[in-house]
């Protein structure tokens, strides 16, 4: 079938490959983050209709209203996120399709991720399962207010943009954590906060575009 052939051709380790040379050129030097992009089939996660372009650096649509981020973002955040003093637990907000998780959980002991939108949360639950990615904890909940019972978090990634930097998942954050997210509403830049035993400093990265980080459950 014509479909099939297709699938092989855009969703093979080559093609990931390619993503990973690409990711290179765009500046991103860290290898246990490039080998676990690399050997993440994020064509899975995506709608099959569009997983022919799962591994373009462009962001898509999940469903819902929401993307996943394009793979250069991903990487760049990630690579910020791993330069924590430990990597036993790292907080995801907004699991989205459940891609990002997946690579997270190659990179951090456990991965805990929390998404608003439950019906988001299911299919990424069943992906994940699936691909037999057994240390993600995932949860449907707010993630302005983080997971209290499993903090502090070696790292904090958001891959949704909050008008303001939440202050809960600031505290929530370890000694030698990093957190690593969008910031703002119509201009947005990427930000990271680390966190030492004299405080919090902010570093102001790039421009980014994510979607909003809303409050609530849905
Ligand atoms: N990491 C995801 C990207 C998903 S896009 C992936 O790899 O697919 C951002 C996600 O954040 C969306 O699914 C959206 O529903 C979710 N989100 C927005 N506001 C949120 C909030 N307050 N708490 C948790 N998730 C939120």
């Amino acid at each position: 079938m014509k479909h099939e052939f297709a699938g092989i051709g855009m969703t093979s380790a080559r093609t990931r490959g390619r993503m990973v040379d690409r990711l290179r050129q765009q500046g991103i030097r860290n290898e246990e983050v490039l080998a676990a992009m690399g050997s993440t089939p994020r064509h899975i996660f995506i709608d099959e209709a569009l997983a022919h372009r799962a591994y373009d650096d462009v962001s898509l649509p999940i469903g819902l209203g929401q993307t996943i981020s394009q793979p250069y973002i991903v990487a760049k955040m990630l690579e910020l996120a791993v330069g924590a003093a430990r990597r036993d637990k790292v907080l995801e907000i907004g699991t989205g399709c459940g891609y990002q998780a997946a690579v997270l959980a190659q990179l951090f002991k456990t991965v805990y991720t929390v998404e608003r939108v439950a019906q988001l949360l299911d299919r990424a639950r069943v992906k994940l399962r699936d691909m037999r990615v057994n240390n993600t904890r995932l949860r449907h909940g707010d993630g302005f207010l983080g997971i209290p019972d499993a903090a502090p978090f070696d790292a904090i990634v958001m891959a949704a943009a909050p008008p303001y930097v939440p202050e809960a998942l600031m505290n929530q954050l370890a000694i030698g954590g990093k957190m690593v997210f969008p910031v703002g509403t119509v201009n947005q830049e990427l930000r990271m906060i680390e966190r030492s035993e004299e405080g919090f400093t902010e570093s102001k990265l790039e421009r980014v575009r994510f979607v909003p980080m809303l409050p609530g459950l849905a």
